[in-house]
């Protein structure tokens, strides 16, 4: 027979840890401007993402992603600590958080660093050059897979594909000529360095500018770019999903912002298969009791359960040659509490 598993304390503790993270996730913000970070989200309905974050108070990540950014930022020091053990020279700038009005965009710039200089000279670079330096973690599943910038651009994680746009924009708007990207494998510790010149990059700087403007203007207009593409890949790990419903939003539909309801909902699709299953056993428990009685009323004990069947004749005044025998079955402990199903055919 089937039953409610209950949760064993490793589960418990997973769930713990999910919900401690997903109340960590920031709520009710609407972005005061563009967001560097995520200037590429690939969104299949263009800069819809980008106006939805600035105009609709929405979650930013998932509990999961949450997860993924709060290892990643954990990961930052202990990386450029790593670096300057190898002779990197790394620094946190002055201003670390930045904001360029005339695009409306802001950004984080968390490290500078210039490489060791025995390998800027064996790489006939200069040794002075400043690059500007993002650290990123990455799992043993993505790693071999994203070598490249342009392999970043194509990423199956959307998160993944906004890192070059990220870079590119703090290029430009910083006016540098060079960035690096430090990427490290979670399980390996192996690391990966991608190195990003604006002569190559500036199109992508320029694309990533140009969406921002375009943000910019329909915010000052007041319009939502409409739904114009939905990407299994990209929309159900979404953070602004539940704003945007590509494709499923009916008109007039409003949003209900409440983590108590999202909670409410989970549970009751957790629960939905055990309400089939109930129904299915139900109905084949009742179906061989009903075999067993034939056409005449019984009561059967099986252990402590009593099923009891019961018979009545059905007639029907618009046609009274018509008689047929309702058999109900209920089931009760015999001790207990009770629990009446009442079937008929
Ligand atoms: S759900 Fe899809 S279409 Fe809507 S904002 Fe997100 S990525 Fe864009």
């Amino acid at each position: 027979m089937s039953q409610i598993a209950t949760p064993t304390l490793g589960e418990l503790l997973d769930q713990h840890t999910v919900a401690a993270a997903a109340s960590r996730v920031k709520h009710g913000d609407i972005a005061a401007r563009n967001r560097s970070s995520s200037i590429g989200w690939p969104c299949p309905s263009g800069e819809r993402f980008l106006v939805l974050q600035r105009t609709v108070a929405g979650k930013d990540a998932s509990p999961e992603l949450q997860m993924i950014f709060e290892e990643g930022t954990a990961q930052e020091e202990p990386i450029a600590e790593s670096l300057r053990q190898d002779g990197w020279e790394v620094w946190r700038p002055e201003v670390v958080d930045l904001v360029w009005p005339k695009y409306q965009i802001s950004g984080r710039i968390d490290k500078l660093c210039r490489i060791p200089e025995a390998v800027a000279l064996e790489a006939g670079r200069d040794p002075a050059q400043v690059y500007i330096l993002e650290i990123k973690t990455m799992s043993p599943y993505a790693y071999p897979r994203l070598t490249s910038w342009h392999e970043l651009l194509r990423a199956k994680y959307a998160y993944h594909r906004c890192y070059p746009a990220q870079m590119a924009s703090y290029l430009w708007l910083e006016e540098r000529s060079h960035g690096i990207m430090v990427v490290k494998n979670k399980t390996s510790a192996q690391k990966r360095f991608l190195f990003m010149g604006m002569d190559e990059w500036s199109w992508l700087a320029e694309e990533s500018i140009q969406r921002a403007t375009r943000v910019n203007q329909h915010l000052a207009d007041g319009t939502m770019p409409p739904v114009t593409g939905y990407d299994a890949e990209i929309c159900p790990k979404c953070s602004r999903l539940a704003q945007c419903l590509p494709g499923e939003r009916p008109i007039g539909a409003d949003v209900i912002l409440s983590d108590e309801m999202a909670e409410r909902l989970a549970r009751r699709e957790e629960l939905d298969p055990l309400r089939k299953e109930f129904a299915a056993l139900d109905d084949s428990i009742k179906a061989s009791v009903k075999q067993l009685a034939g056409k005449s009323a019984g009561t059967w004990l099986c252990e402590d359960w009593v099923l009891q069947v019961k018979c009545r004749d059905q007639h029907y005044k618009a046609l009274p040659e018509r008689d047929l025998v309702v058999t109900t079955v209920t089931i009760r402990r015999a001790k207990g509490g009770s629990q009446d199903e009442p079937a008929a055919d």
